[in-house]
């Protein structure tokens, strides 16, 4: 698209016409503050450079019609890649924000960067032709990476796909010319999603209760979540729920997330005494085994037995008990219409969800008069890739212009 013809100026008044939809012209140079010739004018040029288009005309008592514009939504696009431990979820929207296309694939036996990059690539120029797009048309990429991933986008590290120091972000604006974001795999994502297009999309307030590396409640009102004075609001991982108890790498002892986080949950399997255990769990529990926390954890839950001495139902109790008193604080603090439940241990065990429900309700005062509403959370990781090309696209329209000349 072209930018060279479009003044500083004009950015702001198509800026003006995304937020306000289908504006008439007319209504711009009062919406703006300006001249009516100054904003025909950057209508003019923001038409010819293809910015704008004109949508049809409004008719208003007996006055001349009124057109009315629009961001061309073929003016560009954005992109989300989600990549995930086994799985890469490819998203496209409009430069107007509207929902194109999204799919997904398996992943390679090799997953270092360079080839997942590349394929991450093929995908995404296949889901572009598909709707008659190249990627020069791109003008922001969002990368969603299981991993760490710091403020520069580089993948710090990544267990799942065996990245270290991976300059992801660097690579991508290399190869797309366009304004990049890479973001680690968050709960703060899987929140924003939920309240965009999943569970928590028709609720007016809710929190989200995220169990799988780490754990956290975040709220999210009238879709925005409360971040707090630090950023930190919601970060439950690290009150001590077991004074004395398993040590956490913050330094305490008896972290939320030092008992009931899947990484504390695999290392709690680790120390039972092997010979009890069923044959399948004790091959996943091999150090060199190289499976996945949520395999195993979902191994060692479905095979709990009945009766007080099992080494697998005591462990799945007593993280019950810890995942239930991290909701109920939740629930106490934030007193919310709904509690959406995330992460792989609530996505991948269904027994440990409705042994954590039944929990919950025991802790919570007064749960009946609450009429609180409990759900799983629905989005799933396509979700994330349209939740990231969302997000670019919303940091382009906060400023086109410094987006598209990188000041
Ligand atoms: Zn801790």
């Amino acid at each position: 698209m072209t930018t060279s013809r479009v003044s500083p100026f004009d950015w702001s008044v198509l800026q003006v016409v995304h937020r306000l939809g289908t504006p008439p012209q007319q209504t711009l140079a009062e919406q703006v503050g300006r001249q009516r010739s100054t904003v025909n004018g950057a209508v003019q040029r923001l038409l010819a450079a293809g910015w704008l288009r004109r949508v049809g005309q409004a008719v208003r008592g007996r006055g001349r019609p009124a057109i009315l514009l629009a961001v061309n939504e073929d003016a560009g696009c954005f992109a989300g890649v989600e990549i995930a431990a086994r799985e890469l979820h490819c998203a496209v929207v409009a430069a107007d924000g509207t929902l194109l296309d999204h799919a997904a694939s398996r992943l390679a036996d090799d997953t270092s960067c360079e080839v997942v990059l590349e394929q991450a690539d093929l995908h995404l120029r296949g889901l572009l032709s598909r709707r008659g797009l190249g990627v020069e048309r791109l003008l922001g990429i969002w990368a969603g990476v299981n991993g760490v991933v710091d403020e520069n986008g580089v993948v710090v590290t990544s267990a799942a796909l065996g990245w270290h120091d991976e300059p992801v972000r660097s690579r991508l604006a290399k190869l797309y010319q366009c304004d990049v974001l890479v973001e680690g795999a968050s709960a703060a994502t899987s929140a924003a999603a939920e309240a965009v297009l999943g569970v928590g999309r028709h609720a007016g307030s809710f929190v989200y209760y995220h169990a799988g590396r780490g754990i956290s409640a975040r709220l999210i009102r009238q879709g925005q979540p409360l971040v707090g004075a630090t950023q930190r609001a919601g970060e439950l991982g690290h009150v001590v729920v077991a004074p004395g108890g398993t040590r956490c790498p913050c330094g305490n002892r008896g972290c939320l997330e030092a008992e009931a986080s899947g990484p504390a949950i695999v290392a709690a399997l680790r120390r039972l005494q092997r010979d009890g255990l069923p044959d399948d769990l004790r091959r996943l529990l091999r150090p060199n085994a190289d499976a996945e926390p949520e395999e195993i954890i979902g191994a060692a839950f479905s095979r709990a037995k009945r009766g007080a001495g099992d080494p697998l139902r005591n462990t799945r109790q007593r993280v019950t008990q810890y995942l239930a008193m991290g909701a109920a604080m939740a629930v106490a603090a934030y007193d919310p219409e709904l509690l959406v439940l995330g992460g792989y241990l609530f996505e991948r065990s269904m027994t440990l969800r409705n042994d954590v429900c039944r929990a919950l309700r025991r802790m919570v005062l007064d749960w009946e008069d609450r009429n609180l509403e409990v759900a799983q959370g629905q989005v799933v990781m396509h979700d994330r890739a349209v939740g990231g090309a969302a997000k670019v696209c919303q940091r382009f329209w906060a400023n086109p212009r410094a987006v598209l000349t990188g000041s």
